[in-house]
């Protein structure tokens, strides 16, 4: 494995499910919804097993659910695709991700990411063997915001690829659309391919609009877009993804998705191909009960003394831990590994999200992230519990 920099190591978040387990901690850790999504969805999935629908399904994807992610895509975007030539569904975002780095990037290219940036995309540039380039979302005016300047730098020659995630993990960051404009502008100059990890497509809050990279002018021809129905309808133990962009591309991420693992998820895509064409009410709701649940635990952060940024999507907020760094616990890594043990919450350190050493990690490394994707009482539990600290 091409990985040095320590990229390929157990995830954080496995690391820290384990550490909520075995201190019965309240774990707003790992970012997965501890209720299952809507139970018509999963009885299509139960039907389709006891059917027969147990076998290798196509490479790339049933019909059905190609057709839905093109419908889908249109009705929410407006942008029309080929569900035969343009669409692919994935073993999750992660296998999209990964057969595209390994498509279009290897040893000599550079791809560049924000920072700090979920922890698979360090991973997978590493496998590729190409060079990780980072551009900070940089705190200001209690907000993340794209360094405008630093991604000028950023962008060259070598750029091969421009990984951009909206809404974005682990800030909570919607980009606005003059972030993508610059983002495009960069893109097109350097003959760069983007790919636009678009997982949170729909959970964004008061209003923030998510827009989609490619709709952008000059970009239906350079950008992959990846999406996935985990966070969509909270079922992320299926893995049922996707990646959508021009015939060309998708058929090359085809290639080496075919030796990653052909195909998956038999019983689930026709459970998914429904679930994405019966319109959008499911989604609607699980938007509003999470912008609930981000309410409550920003104001139980903040009554327990964190200074933090109020997420306009995602699972995750962000809060500043420096009121309770100590000599036993001086950074948000450490922090993050004594909570659990001393008051029994989890959560995870931002300099997960960062390369080692780098200006974000330092800058952000008394940072942590809490999820809010978790009961009403989960969440009760750990702010009482949080509100003991200090
Ligand atoms: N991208 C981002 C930004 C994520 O947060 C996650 C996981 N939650 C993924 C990709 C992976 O998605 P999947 O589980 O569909 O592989
Ligand atoms: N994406 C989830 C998070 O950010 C975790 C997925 C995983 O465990 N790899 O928390």
């Amino acid at each position: 494995l091409a990985a040095d920099d320590g990229s390929t190591r157990p995830t954080i978040f496995a690391e820290m499910t384990a550490l909520a387990l075995a201190t019965d901690s309240a774990n707003l850790g790992q970012g997965f919804p501890d209720a299952d999504g809507p139970e018509w969805i999963r009885r299509i999935a139960a039907e389709a097993i006891l059917q027969g629908e147990n076998q290798y399904p196509p490479g790339r994807g049933i019909p059905a659910l190609r057709e839905s992610i093109a419908q889908h895509r249109l009705r929410h975007t407006g942008i029309a695709v080929d569900p035969s030539t343009e669409v692919l569904v994935t073993a999750g975002a992660t296998e999209a991700l990964a057969a595209a780095l390994l498509a279009f990037t290897g040893p000599g290219d550079e791809v560049v990411t924000l920072e700090p940036f979920y922890d698979a995309y360090a991973a997978l540039i590493a496998m590729s063997g190409a060079t990780h380039v980072t551009v900070p979302l940089r705190h200001m005016d209690g907000a993340f915001r794209v360094d405008r300047a630093a991604l000028a730098d950023a962008v060259g020659d070598r750029t091969r690829v421009i990984v951009i995630n909206t809404p974005h993990n682990p800030t909570g960051t919607v980009l606005s659309a003059d972030e993508l404009g610059l983002i495009a502008d960069v893109a097109q100059r350097v003959d760069a391919l983007v790919l636009t990890d678009e997982v949170y497509e729909h959970l964004t809050f008061d209003g923030a609009r998510h827009h989609a990279l490619a709709a952008l002018p000059g970009m239906a021809d350079r950008t992959i877009t990846i999406s996935s129905s985990g966070k969509t309808f909270s079922l992320t133990g299926w893995k049922i993804g996707w990646a959508v962009g021009p015939a060309p591309l998708i058929e090359a991420i085809t290639a080496v998705k075919q030796f990653l693992t052909y195909s998956g998820g038999a019983p689930f895509q026709p459970a998914i191909a429904r679930a994405l064409a019966a319109g959008d009410d499911d989604i609607l709701e699980l938007r509003d009960s999470l912008a609930d649940r981000r309410d409550l635990l920003v104001s139980g952060l903040r009554a327990a003394g964190f200074d933090l940024v109020v997420p306009g999507g995602t699972y995750f907020v962000c809060a500043d831990a420096t009121p309770f760094l100590s000599d036993a616990a001086p950074d948000g890594a450490a922090f993050a590994r004594m909570l659990p043990g001393a008051i029994g919450v989890a959560c995870v350190p931002i300099s997960a999200f960062c390369r080692a050493g780098s200006e974000t990690a330092s800058a952000l490394s008394s940072w942590v992230r809490f999820t809010f994707v978790k009961d009403e009482r989960t969440l009760r539990t750990a702010i009482d519990r949080l509100s003991r600290l200090g």
